[in-house]
């Protein structure tokens, strides 16, 4: 029963976490306290400030950008207000300009311009995947309808339950409008969705697709087509949004994404309270018990409800899981995306941001695949943020230091952008999901199950997808569904 005085515990203070205290609000609630570990709010849209010719400006080390069908950060956006700039950037701002260059001799290639070194082999190529991008894009709205709305309820039996990712402005600007939008239905054909994208692609005679999928896709730290179901690439990249990427009309902040969820803390009755860590979970009498831990000391205070927003198979060793939690979230999987910011030498560095996509493929794991240059004024003194993943399902996985190693050589002799110093480096736990098997075997349906039990609400990534807009309209949904 929705009681609004309930006093609510959220854990993490990402976008998700963030989400969560917003929509509560919007339903009238406001006991609700954000635990977040570090000393900033955001989780992995974190932007820090870097000085360049005497000028200190945001570059991006996490999430970077959204697209048109970004309705759940729009609303983000609305209560903090703070905007996006683009798609049509103007000088000054950050924008999303990109080459493709091959990732073995560094050379400027332009696989997607019929008229760049004309053969009639790319011409054929090119006129097959216009087709089959086509072909997919029907597929999607007729064999796979209902495929577009947030999370994964029902998919593996051939259903789907959730807001709509296709309609604008799903939100209303009051409570009572505040979450419709549903599509209920069924399509036992979903059931496709289970499959390794490659398969799915190949079942539906559209293999061509993938070389369009794959650079907003495995280059952006989502794994490989022969490994992830392709419910995750579908929802994430719906036909709308990969067509957007594709022409390039694509959302960035300019103080960084950073800054959206900065802007939505501030406005927040009960800002996160940040360099505190919960440590210590522990449900009984139909109470939440948790423990936090500030500047090494330890305390516990007892809440009605639980909205774990953090990596689920990280709660099961630090909560009282049930047996069920821990068979359940133990089956959960991350990618291990790793970046770093480079700064060039002296007016030696890149001028537009660059896709490797040689590099895209298991085989070359552990090599550059993408590197983002953020500021065209600063042109080849920008430093550059450079990505790569280190894991892909049955290998064994590239040591970090030797992936940054890597990648460094990449950049430098490949390239020939030679790098002065590396600015910050990370490895980011990355895209939670489950493998085609677990997928099939109605694993978010099992979630789905035990939402609510030990008053305890699961939100976050894993909900629908990694990405920005995906885990707030997950935080929506679970807040519209169950408060
Ligand atoms: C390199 C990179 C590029 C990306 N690019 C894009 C992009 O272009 N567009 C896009 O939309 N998305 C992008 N993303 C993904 C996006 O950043 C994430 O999907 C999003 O941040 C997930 O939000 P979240 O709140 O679920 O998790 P997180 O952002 O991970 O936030 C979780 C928070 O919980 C905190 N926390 C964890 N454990 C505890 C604990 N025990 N107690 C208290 N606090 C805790 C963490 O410190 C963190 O702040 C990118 C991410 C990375 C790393």
């Amino acid at each position: 029963m929705a009681n609004t005085k309930d006093k609510i515990c959220i854990i993490g203070g990402g976008p998700a976490g963030l989400a969560c205290a917003v929509y509560l609000e919007k339903k009238g609630y406001s006991n609700y306290t954000i635990y977040e570990k570090l000393n900033k709010v955001g989780g992995k849209a974190y932007s820090p400030k870097i000085e360049v010719n005497g000028e200190k400006r945001a570059y991006e080390t996490g999430a970077i950008m959204g697209a048109i069908t970004y309705h759940a950060v729009s609303e983000m956006e609305e209560f903090g207000g703070y905007y996006h700039k683009g798609p049509d950037f103007k000088p000054g701002e950050p924008n999303m300009r990109r080459e493709y260059r091959n990732s073995f001799t560094g050379e400027i290639t332009e696989p997607f311009n019929p008229k760049a070194n004309f053969s009639l082999k790319k011409m054929i190529g090119l006129i097959k995947l216009k087709k089959q991008f086509k072909k997919l894009k029907e597929l999607m709205e007729t064999k796979y309808a209902g495929y577009d709305c947030y999370g994964h309820i029902g998919v593996a039996s051939g259903k789907y339950s959730g807001i709509s990712k296709i309609v604008p402005n799903a939100e209303g600007t009051n409570k009572d409008q505040a979450f419709p939008n549903y599509l209920v239905g069924e399509n036992p054909n979903l059931k496709d969705l289970a499959l390794p994208f490659s398969e799915f692609c190949k079942k539906n005679g559209v293999e061509e697709v993938q070389r369009i999928w794959v650079g907003p896709y495995t280059s952006f730290g989502y794994g490989y087509f022969d490994e992830i179901p392709a419910a995750y690439v579908m929802k994430y990249l719906d036909t709308t949004t990969a067509a957007e990427f594709v022409k390039l009309q694509l959302w960035t902040w300019q103080d960084g994404t950073q800054a959206i969820y900065e802007h939505v803390n501030a406005r927040l009755k009960h800002p996160a309270v940040l360099q505190t860590e919960v440590v210590k979970v522990d449900r009984a009498d139909g109470k939440v018990n948790v423990t936090v831990k500030k500047d090494g000391k330890e305390t516990t205070e007892t809440f009605d409800k639980l909205i774990v927003t953090t990596p689920l198979d990280w709660f099961a060793n630090y909560a009282d899981a049930t047996d069920e939690e821990k068979d359940l979230f133990s089956k959960i999987v991350h990618e291990k995306y790793v970046d770093f910011i480079a700064r060039f030498e002296e007016g030696a560095g890149p001028v537009i941001s660059g896709y490797l996509f040689e590099n895209m493929e298991p085989e070359r794991l552990g090599h550059a695949m993408v590197y983002y240059h953020r500021w065209e004024d600063i042109g080849k003194n920008c430093p550059c943020t450079v990505y790569a993943l280190r894991n892909h399902t049955g290998d064994p996985d590239v040591p970090y230091d030797k992936t940054l190693e890597m990648m460094k050589e990449d950049i430098n002799k490949v390239l020939k952008f030679p790098i002065k110093e590396v600015l910050y480096a990370q490895e980011s736990y990355y895209c939670p999901h489950v493998g085609p098997k677990d997928y099939a075997d109605g694993w978010y349906d099992k979630l789905e199950a035990i939402q609510g039990t030990k008053n305890t609400y699961y939100a976050g990534e894993i909900i629908s997808f990694g990405d920005m807009e995906d885990t707030c309209a997950a935080s929506k949904d679970i807040v519209g569904r169950f408060f």
